[in-house]
């Protein structure tokens, strides 16, 4: 029998792409090693968003060019968003059998079809399946930030037909989930480039019959394209979750600008408003970049006042990094790179104090959880505001919706005691 062994790194898009791809290639009849010494077929599903992502490809694919010295050498595949000019890939890297774009989950398909034409297929899936699960409903990007190389990569907006994301719900349903996250770069677009345009609202609303469906997420939002619509059927679908994924990116108008945004950070303050005026217990999570070329002191303080005034339940920061072939590459990368990690830590530090603000309001209150797994003896699993909370307890809790007592709260956790089961 075929032998695989699948690395990921990088989004959320990347980790369904590569669930996806493990899926399709059990079902040729490929059985999964967790190392790649042994494996016949080595896929790399990679990720180029920051130098530090692209470093780690970079060594990752030179460590696999032993595995061609192998009696059986390996076929190595290399997808996700290091794939960029193909033919230099192959003059650099020509241990690599194949490039393929990001989520062409086919052309892999076709590939290892040939590499098992002649075995059975269908191997028995060595993990149960998950009960929370990422459904890609768009690829690519519509917008023209100037820092990020995703859009050079994954190309323009494509949605997947609301039809076809229906059944996909309905598949992973019947396999087991009871909780998915629809996702895209800017997944509040969905929709703009199908015949009827129907939007993620009208997506929404078409998978919340799904029976067995408890749960529904999406992620994430470009704060230019989410809608009044969308906030109001957030507000009115039991199963959607109050939690938006909303990166802000910069507290400074200027920097927001040059970063190519399309809002204002009064706008972005109108559009919190409005989600917290309709939606009381909103969450909502957050990127931000420092150190973008030419932010000076000022304008980080910004960034700063923002964050202390809208108090997010959770904020992404990154320090900036240039990549070849996005507009911001050719502007001076003048923040010293010890600055950048002095304005990260700030970011994380004043939001490790406000978080645990906000998780401490929830001790003593009872909150749902559903129940993804047992970790270190005790279950887990997340709010419908997205935090993490575990408890213990004897019964089988895995799959189930939990009302769980919050006895302790922390900035990156919640602990608490399960009093009864929902459903
Ligand atoms: N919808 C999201 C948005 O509105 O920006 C897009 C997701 S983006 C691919 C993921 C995150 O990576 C961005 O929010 C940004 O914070 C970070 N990122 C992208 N390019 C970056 C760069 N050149 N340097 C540092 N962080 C970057």
């Amino acid at each position: 029998m075929k032998s695989y062994y699948l690395w990921t790194i990088g989004c959320q898009m990347n980790a369904a792409d590569s669930r996806q791809a493990g899926e399709m290639l059990e079902k040729l009849g490929f059985a999964p090693l967790p190392t790649a010494e042994e494996a016949d077929l080595v896929i790399l599903n990679t990720c180029v968003v920051r130098q530090s992502a692209e470093d780690r490809v970079i060594g990752r694919l030179s460590s696999l060019k032993s595995l061609k010295r192998r009696k059986r050498p390996a076929s190595i595949v290399v997808m996700g968003c290091f794939v960029g000019d193909v033919a230099t890939l192959q003059k650099q890297y020509p241990h690599v059998d194949l490039f393929l774009a990001p989520s062409d989950i086919e052309g892999l398909r076709t590939y290892a079809t040939g590499l098992v034409l002649d075995q059975p297929a269908n191997v028995q899936p060595s993990h149960p399946y998950p009960v929370s699960v990422s459904i890609p409903i768009m690829y690519g990007c519509d917008h023209h930030c100037t820092y990020c190389i995703v859009r050079l990569r994954r190309g323009p907006g494509r949605s997947l037909p609301l039809a076809e994301v229906h059944s996909e719900v309905e598949k992973a349903v019947a396999m087991g989930a009871r909780e998915v996250t629809l996702l895209g770069q800017n997944v509040d677009a969905y929709g703009r480039d199908l015949p009827d345009h129907p939007d993620l609202a009208d997506l929404l609303h078409a998978i919340h019959d799904v029976q067995g469906l408890e749960r529904i997420r999406f992620l994430t939002s470009h704060p230019a394209d989410m809608t009044n619509k969308l906030i109001a059927t957030v507000a009115e679908l039991p199963k959607v979750c109050e939690h938006f994924e909303l990166p802000v990116q910069a507290g400074d108008d200027l920097i927001l600008k040059r970063m190519g945004r399309a809002y204002t950070v009064a706008q972005y303050c109108d559009l919190v408003g409005r989600i917290r005026s309709c939606i009381p217990g909103a969450s909502i999570a957050t990127d931000v970049i420092v150190g973008f070329p030419g932010e000076t002191e000022a304008q980080f303080e910004s960034t700063l006042l923002l964050l202390r005034g809208l108090r997010f339940d959770a904020v992404h920061v990154a320090a900036y990094s240039p990549r070849p072939g996005t507009p911001a590459y050719r502007l001076p990368d003048d923040v010293p790179a010890e600055e950048k990690i002095r304005r990260r830590q700030a970011v994380e530090e004043l939001q490790k104090r406000i978080v645990g603000e906000i998780n401490a309001r929830l001790l003593g209150q009872t909150v749902e959880i559903l129940v993804e797994g047992r970790e270190k003896g005790r279950w887990g699993g997340r709010t419908r505001t997205n935090k993490l909370a575990f408890f213990e307890d004897g019964r089988d809790w895995r799959g189930k919706l939990a009302a769980v007592r919050i006895t302790w709260t922390g900035p990156w956790s919640l602990l608490g005691e399960a009093s009864s089961t929902n459903r």
